[in-house]
């Protein structure tokens, strides 16, 4: 009935070619402690990506029409499903998935990933990395898991895979790694890691939170099995995030949430669960998110990725190399320098805390980034070269409810927006903290993981509503 996405596609693709999509946000002036405004830097992508405009823009368009999904047989419904599932082919066509793999819409990737947990089947043992995000490590431990170390090269992860996967048991099997560290933005060579699983009878599943919005995917030609992603690292910040992959293990037994929409007959003592991907989707969806996914993955499929890799690459070598020569600056990275890599770069200043470098480098020059662990923790154990004794000490003390010195760093990350002035602006603001130190005063909590300007006079923005902005 409907050309399903026909609004997006027609303002998305055309002209995109040889210049990045443009983002919401881009010009803001955000107030610095010192006084006056700068245009705001945001270096910290690896977060939360801004929206893209066709993002926004269809929305907008959208929301007039918004109703509900599915049975609903108003012109509005019929219309809203349309989309709805015109996002699901969007995201399917993204990441080259098999025609056969299903889409299931879900909050983002943590949520994904344990929906992706909680469909193996019972046996299943998984065998991980301890370089993994949290949300690709926690949800494993509910089934039988293997951590296997932080490898010193991508040659050693697959020689640690191979002699894991030889010596492994069970019937099912499967392989879950990152596709590029949010940490150290080094990517992961899981297309390699995907025969060698197979060879062994392991399934592959890719956490594509940080590698979506950086690299094309080719989830057939590489063997990926399963994949999640989230929309706010991909430039649709409405909420939603999907798994994508084999149909079999998704499609058997309960499912994740258990509700209405996920069902084709309830009976008091009965149930007959429905066919995915509405199996795994009970409950009323976020169809504003899905559609917002949809639409940032068309425009990024529009877009020439191989120009934005190669201008991302070069920012991060000039950010590598003005880092390397500020005295006192650590870069870390668990490989060789040149080892292939998105544009996100760990690092501290060992004459200012992290979390007050990461306040003064916001509240002085108008600069976003990251600071602390990165949900990551076993990572930046071993980054930092924090010994087991001092580990466990950490541990032990915070069981006991004492409070301790946290370890951690600050991390610049790069997208779609992000351009030279960006990153100079950032190389400039450290190279001056770490000759004059901070401008300004500042508090810390006992933890050292949150700091903040003291006094912070800066007003915040006028906005069309009372959710207010609590400053310290
Ligand atoms: N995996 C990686 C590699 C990530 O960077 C993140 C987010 N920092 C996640 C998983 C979790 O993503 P989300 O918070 O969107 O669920």
């Amino acid at each position: 009935m409907f050309q399903q996405l026909e609004y997006a596609e027609q303002t998305t693709i055309k002209g995109l070619l040889g210049r990045p999509p443009a983002m919401v946000g881009a010009d803001a002036q955000v107030p610095v402690v010192t006084g006056g405004k700068r245009r705001y830097v945001n270096l910290d992508y690896a977060a939360s990506a801004p929206c893209l405009t066709s993002v926004r823009d269809a929305v907008a368009a959208l929301l007039p029409w918004y109703s509900s999904v599915h049975r609903g047989t108003g012109y509005k419904s019929q219309l809203t499903t349309s989309a709805y599932e015109g996002a699901r082919d969007a995201v399917h066509s993204f990441i080259g998935a098999r025609p056969d793999d299903a889409v299931v819409f879900t909050r983002n990737t943590t949520d994904a990933i344990n929906l992706l947990a909680a469909a193996l089947p019972a046996d299943t043992e998984v065998f991980t990395f301890a370089a993994e995000h949290h949300a690709n490590l926690l949800p494993w431990r509910r089934r039988r898991v293997t951590h296997l170390p932080v490898p010193g090269s991508p040659e050693q992860a697959l020689e640690l895979l191979q002699t894991a996967l030889a010596a492994a048991r069970s019937e099912n099997l499967l392989v879950a790694v990152t596709g590029a560290s949010n940490v150290t933005g080094e990517i992961w060579p899981y297309a390699e890691i995907a025969p060698l699983a197979h060879r062994y009878g392991a399934r592959v599943f890719v956490d594509a939170a940080q590698l979506a919005p950086h690299r094309i995917i080719d989830m057939a030609a590489d063997g990926i099995d399963y994949l999640a992603l989230s929309g706010h690292k991909l430039y649709a910040p409405f909420g939603a995030g999907a798994l994508i992959g084999r149909s079999d293990w998704l499609a058997a037994g309960e499912p994740f949430l258990a509700g209405g929409g996920a069902v084709r007959y309830v009976g008091l003592d009965e149930v007959l669960w429905a066919d995915l991907p509405d199996r795994q989707e009970a409950g009323s969806p976020n169809v504003v998110g899905a559609v917002a996914l949809g639409v940032a993955c068309r425009t990024l499929q529009a877009a020439d990725r191989e120009m934005l890799a190669t201008h991302e690459a070069e920012l991060i070598d000039l950010a590598q190399e003005r880092l390397g020569a500020v005295p006192g600056v650590e870069q870390y990275r668990m490989w060789a320098v040149g080892s292939p890599r998105i544009g996100v770069l760990p690092f501290n200043l060992s004459t200012v805390p992290y979390a007050q470098l990461a306040a003064v480098l916001s509240a002085e020059y108008g600069i976003g980034v990251r600071h602390g662990c990165f949900c990551a923790h076993p990572l930046m154990v071993a980054l930092l070269g924090i010994d087991p004794a001092a580990d466990a000490d950490i541990y032990r003390s915070l069981t006991k409810g004492d409070t301790m010195a946290m370890p951690g760093a600050v991390r610049l990350s790069l997208g779609l927006g992000t351009s030279r002035h960006d990153v100079e602006a950032l190389l400039e603001a450290v190279e001056t903290v770490a000759t004059d130190g901070p401008r300004w005063s500042y508090q810390s909590s006992p933890d050292g993981t949150d700091c903040w300007p003291d006094p912070d006079l800066r007003p915040g923005p006028a906005l069309p509503f009372e959710l207010s902005l609590e400053r310290r």
